[in-house]
């Protein structure tokens, strides 16, 4: 498939006369052709004309139709073969086997939402059936369903430039939700995303959805994004990215006339919590496996384990010893994109010239532009506590372990941390008592414990959040991956006293739908 550098609006292909993006070759720094024409105002109420339009009929398609709808975008990615995975290689520096493996997965989240919608059980019926006869007042005939909330924005992910970009989870949910979805392109993989949005532009005209259904557009500056998150017929936004763009973001949402919610996904440093008994027993092993999931991928997970907390004393030294001599071999890696490089590199230093901050290990060696090496830093609870920029993100393969003087104040330190998508506990079944005492701060403050592992490698799932307090997320009551994420772009209408020839199908006597629902409290399943 030829990348022409077009916008896409609604079955339209257009240049974007508004400035130019240019994609680089994520190894060498080098552009690579074509030059992608950002979008004018003009571009963006199109696009957002036309997903108002489709809005009514797109979100009232059956729930067949839109699986259907679904599964076809994701054959339509896999049709596009190996052009899809080496663009991408270029534009992210990732290698192959990463992208092939978040190519099933962008597939895997839209079968697993075709899957949801067909089941309907997104749908919340509910039936409340009136009570004539009800002392001292009859009951109303009260039914309700949940519906799409509107066209949603959806701002692609550096670091997933195939699962939480073009038709990533945000899209997925948000289709599966019944709304429209503008896609703003992330500038680090402009070609990648083309490429996707003609597979889900295609799949718009293949199985007949109203044409603003879907748009794809490139930004040359800020306008188009901002201009999306303003625009009055946008109703929700899905976001991936840096607390900095998260919060312009939010703050643009909340200004509006009608404020909307920005589900923003933006930093975390993951705690990870050895408890005595385990780093008795493995502090070598658990040592290991943490620099294999701190490495991965250049460390730029939202996941990436970028905080060890510990109690002080000869087991945590063991650790420490173990976890530099193996990161001490981590080669460097080619990082997305310059700027988060040259953002990784500056973090680093300034953790290293912290005063109260050793290295305790470098990785090997960069040998080329744009490589990030692996960085173990060692600090004092005390030191922590006080440096509120040591609880700051790093993006990149960088960990900060934190000598404990005691469970008590590793405790208190939990308790001053921010919000985390994660907390992986390391234990021992002699740390159980420590641990239950553990477990209520690390729900406030977490949206995903995990026990003996770590956070890297999210589960898509129907269990799985991925999500947490401020500011991993902007809103801790969501999860971005897995199939509860619809539940952001939804909302409930309840129908009082309708005849049923005007209610939804959803809702009517007979069912014709085929739903669960839940009639006067009671979830009746029909499958
Ligand atoms: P970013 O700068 O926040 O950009 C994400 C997307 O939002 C891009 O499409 C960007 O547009 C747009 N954007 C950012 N700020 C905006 C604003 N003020 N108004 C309108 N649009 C805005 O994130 P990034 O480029 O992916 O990476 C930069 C840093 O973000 C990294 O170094 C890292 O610290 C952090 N990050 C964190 C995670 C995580 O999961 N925790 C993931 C990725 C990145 P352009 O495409 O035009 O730039």
């Amino acid at each position: 498939m030829q990348i022409t550098g077009n916008l896409l609006i609604g079955q339209q292909s257009v240049f974007g006369s508004n400035g130019e993006i240019k994609a680089v070759n994520a190894a060498t720094g080098a552009t690579i052709e074509p030059v992608f024409g950002g979008a004018t105002l003009a571009d963006l109420d199109r696009a957002c004309a036309l997903a108002w339009t489709a809005f009514d009929i797109y979100r009232e398609t059956s729930p067949e139709v839109r699986a259907t709808f679904l599964e076809t975008i994701a054959q339509n990615i896999l049709d596009i073969g190996d052009d899809l995975i080496e663009r991408c290689m270029i534009e992210s520096g990732l290698p192959r086997a990463r992208l092939e493996g978040e190519r099933g997965r962008t597939v895997g989240q839209l079968r697993m939402f075709a899957d949801v919608v067909r089941n309907g059980d997104f749908i919340g019926a509910r039936i409340d059936p009136a009570q004539p006869e009800r002392k001292p007042l009859p009951r109303v005939d009260l039914r309700l369903r949940h519906i799409g909330v509107g066209p949603v924005a959806v701002f692609g992910a550096s670091n997933f430039p195939l699962a939480f970009s073009v038709a990533g989870g945000d899209t997925a949910s948000a289709l599966a939700a019944g709304c429209p979805v503008i896609a703003k392109a992330h500038s680090a993989h402009p070609g990648t995303a083309e490429l996707v949005g003609r597979a889900v532009q295609k799949a718009v005209k293949d199985c007949g959805m109203p044409e603003g259904t879907f748009s794809l557009l490139f930004d040359s500056g800020r306008d188009v994004g901002q201009g999306l998150v303003k625009d009055e017929r946008i109703k929700a936004a899905g976001f991936t990215g840096s607390r900095g763009g998260g919060t312009a973001l939010m703050k643009l949402a909340a200004a509006r006339k009608e404020p909307i919610p920005v589900y923003a996904e933006m930093s975390s440093i993951n705690p990870v919590l050895l408890f005595p008994a385990a780093l008795e027993n493995r502090a070598e092993g658990i040592a290991k496996a943490f620099v294999q999931s701190l490495v991965l991928g250049a460390g730029q997970f939202c996941t990436n384990p970028g905080l060890v907390l510990a109690v002080n004393g000869p087991d945590l030294d063991r650790f420490i010893e173990a976890a530099s001599a193996a990161l001490k071999d981590t080669a460097a890696q080619t990082m997305l994109t310059p700027g988060i490089h040259k953002a990784y590199e500056g973090a680093v230093e300034r953790a290293a010239s912290h005063a109260d901050v050793t290295t305790a290990a470098r990785g090997l060696e960069a040998k080329g532009d744009n490589q990030g090496e692996s960085a173990l830093f060692v600090t004092t609870a005390e030191a922590f506590r006080e440096s509120h920029d040591l609880q700051e993100e790093i993006f990149g393969a960088s960990s900060l372990i934190v000598r404990c003087p005691s469970l008590d104040a590793m405790l208190e330190l939990i308790e001053s941390l921010e919000g985390q998508l994660t907390a992986a506990l390391h234990i021992d079944e002699a740390d159980y008592a420590d641990v239950r005492r553990f477990l209520p701060a690390l729900e406030r403050r977490t949206g995903r414990l995990l026990v003996n592992g770590f956070g890297t490698g999210v589960e898509v799932g129907h269990a799985m959040v991925h999500g947490g307090p401020f500011p991993s997320t902007a809103d801790g009551r969501s999860t971005s991956v897995g199939s509860l994420a619809i539940n952001r772009f939804l909302r409930p209408v309840s129908y009082q006293d309708l005849p049923d020839a005007l209610l939804p199908a959803a809702l009517q006597m007979e069912n014709p739908l085929g739903l669960n629902r839940r009639i006067d409290g009671k979830l009746e399943c029909v499958r």
